[in-house]
């Protein structure tokens, strides 16, 4: 196969700029836009959703959706109007408090993103993204991790652990705990990726596992979704780098990027699916703009070959993910793009 490339697109919705930018996107190689697709598009932008995606198809390219931030439990900058509205299907932590973020088990968000791959099938995209679903993670959520907080503990998780395992469900990790969280996660990608293909047969379903847990392979979870038949691509987002682009901390590329390339490679090829990768345009500082083209060369060398960006013009429209210089280091991703373009 060909290269598949591509970049992730969001800011805007006024489609004029839209336009140039696709011409940007276009000269920059890709034939691919992550088009993200959160709970204001669902609600506020559906139509606008139709046009962008058929000025994307006119343009020649691709378009994935990602459910930006749906329900809190997705990767993404966007904030979730449906916790606020449905406190009763948010997650319960270990010491009894509710979160901010909604269960994947509890039925009413689980009609929510139903009516997000209606809202998404209607706007014409060719793949759903399911983007770093996760269950409530301390630091995402602006505190530190305690040791014994964990989600969800939720009355509908306590019913099912009950049926699952014959005994109440504990207060505190066990091995058990970890195997049900995993199962709580991969049961709801299971039903989602096979409603897609109910609504929409023609969509495809790709599955962003976040790359945590660097001691544990083979990783049971990821074993389970790349196993699951309505998942057609398996992805994984090793970034690097802290933001924004001043804050110094970052892990060195060899032994995590290459890790997790060599790692959703060999998952995607025994599981049958295809491997897609996504290297961090966002939150370089100068001095460590030649890490983009290092890491890419990390994913080509694993064999990857649907490879994507994160995102358009270095995330130059969102000040705290903004490269130090977006232009060069998007024009980076540009240049090493068009060498692989011309390769099979
Ligand atoms: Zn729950």
């Amino acid at each position: 196969m060909s290269y598949k490339l591509g970049v992730s697109y969001f800011s805007t919705r006024i489609l004029r700029h839209l336009k140039n930018d696709l011409e940007d996107i276009k000269k920059h190689h890709c034939n691919f836009v992550l088009h993200t697709f959160d709970e204001l598009d669902l609600f506020y932008n559906l139509e606008n959703m139709r046009r962008i995606t058929e000025l994307t198809h006119r343009a020649g390219l691709k378009v994935y959706y990602s459910p930006w931030g749906l329900g809190g439990i997705f990767g993404g900058e966007a904030y979730s109007g449906f916790v606020m509205q449905h406190p009763s299907a948010c997650q319960v932590l270990s010491t009894g408090e509710r979160v901010g973020n909604a269960c994947p088990r509890q039925p009413e968000f689980r009609r929510y993103v139903r009516s997000w791959i209606q809202g998404a099938s209607r706007a014409g995209g060719d793949v759903l993204f399911w983007d770093e679903p996760h269950l409530w993670i301390a630091e995402w959520n602006g505190r530190k991790t305690r040791e014994g907080e964990f989600s969800c503990r939720c009355d509908l998780c306590q019913k099912d652990f009950k049926r699952a395992y014959g005994k109440a469900f504990p207060r505190v990790w066990t091995k058990e705990v970890e195997e049900f969280r995993d199962e709580t996660l991969v049961g709801f990608l299971e039903w989602a990726t096979r409603e897609t293909k109910k609504v929409n047969p023609r969509l495809k379903n790709a599955v962003c596992l976040l790359p945590m847990g660097d001691k544990k392979w083979p990783n049971p979870q990821w074993e389970h979704v790349a196993s699951l038949p309505s998942v057609d691509i398996v992805a994984t987002d090793p970034y690097w780098k802290q933001r924004p682009f001043s804050n110094p901390q970052k892990r060195p590329l060899k032994g995590f990027v290459d890790l997790y390339a060599g790692r959703i490679a060999d998952l995607a090829s025994r599981h049958g699916k295809e491997a897609q990768g996504w290297v961090q345009l966002f939150a370089h500082a100068k001095s460590g703009e030649k890490e983009i083209t290092q890491a890419l060369e990390i994913w080509e060398k694993a064999g990857v070959k649907n490879l994507a960006a994160w995102g358009y013009e270095a995330c130059a429209s969102y000040s705290l993910l903004a490269c130090e210089r977006p232009k060069q280091c998007w024009d980076l991703v540009g240049k090493h793009f068009g060498r692989l373009a011309g390769k099979k």
